[in-house]
């Protein structure tokens, strides 16, 4: 795997090699390196959950200055699990941290320079695209329903009709998430993956016993090869976010009571 550990004062995070270019910089966060203290200790992304908005601010500062930009320019938006892809312009910049959201979105696309997308997690998946010849750049958050629902192909498609973006050209890179391991279902989550991939999803679905093992990495990879993002230009980070509780923070271990971590990119 390409994914690399990087290092700035305490602040760890993860960059993938595929994603190295002089024309973006990205990175995706882990829960060290930041302000916040008790459950949000400490490199906490998430406002509005009884963190310190100073605290969270001093974060964004943090994780922004490691990619060489400003977090007075980050983009968020409120994720809701659904598959709204949205293309972001520079009257975005600072929504979500500076002033409030007046979107909902699940995928944020741009190739306007100087606005570092921000997605976020605690279990979901965090995906990351870039096509450096059309010079645009994506950030998807992608849960068991945003994966069925196909939101990081939709992003690749946004990005190809906004942009000409051509999947062939785009690299792809799969963040920290709940992996196979812990992420333990009933049957509707195999169910909407079979409606969703068809018979491509089996190898990616274990039945143990009453329960379902689900590698949503696994399918948003495959999503994104289905979509025309060659198999090569797409990096996977092993770690499993309920497994590493030392470095993630996870939903399904640790309920409402924690922060999040994320992952942004921005155009040079
Ligand atoms: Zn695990």
């Amino acid at each position: 795997m390409s994914f690399q550990p990087q290092q700035c004062n305490s602040l760890l995070y993860h960059t993938s090699v595929l994603l190295e270019s002089e024309k973006t910089a990205h990175a995706f966060s882990t829960r060290l390196g930041g302000v916040s203290e008790g459950d949000f200790a400490s490199l906490n992304l998430r406002g509005s959950c009884g963190d310190a908005p100073e605290r969270v601010r001093e974060n964004y500062r943090r994780l922004c200055t490691v990619i060489g930009a400003s977090e007075e320019r980050a983009v968020l938006a409120k994720q809701v699990h659904g598959d709204t892809v949205r293309a972001v312009t520079a009257a975005d910049a600072g929504k979500g941290l500076l002033r409030p959201v007046d979107y909902e979105a699940d995928a944020l696309i741009t190739d306007e320079p100087n606005l570092p997308l921000f997605v976020f997690s605690a279990d979901c998946i965090v995906v990351l695209l870039h096509d450096p010849e059309a010079g645009c750049i994506g950030a998807v958050h992608a849960g068991w329903r945003g994966t069925a629902q196909a939101i990081a192909a939709k992003a690749v498609e946004a990005m190809a009709a906004q942009y000409g973006a051509d999947p062939a050209r785009i690299r792809a890179a799969i963040g920290a998430g709940i992996g196979p391991c812990c992420f333990e279902t009933d049957s509707d989550v195999p169910d909407a993956m079979a409606a969703a991939f068809g018979e491509a999803a089996g190898p990616l679905l274990e039945r143990r016993g009453a329960k379902w093992h689900v590698d949503l990495k696994g399918l948003n990879r495959l999503q994104l090869i289905a979509s025309g993002v060659p198999e090569d230009r797409i990096d996977v980070c092993p770690l499993c976010t309920a497994c590493r509780l030392d470095l993630y923070w996870s939903h399904r271990k640790m309920g409402e009571r924690r922060g999040v971590q994320g992952a942004v990119i921005v155009k040079k």
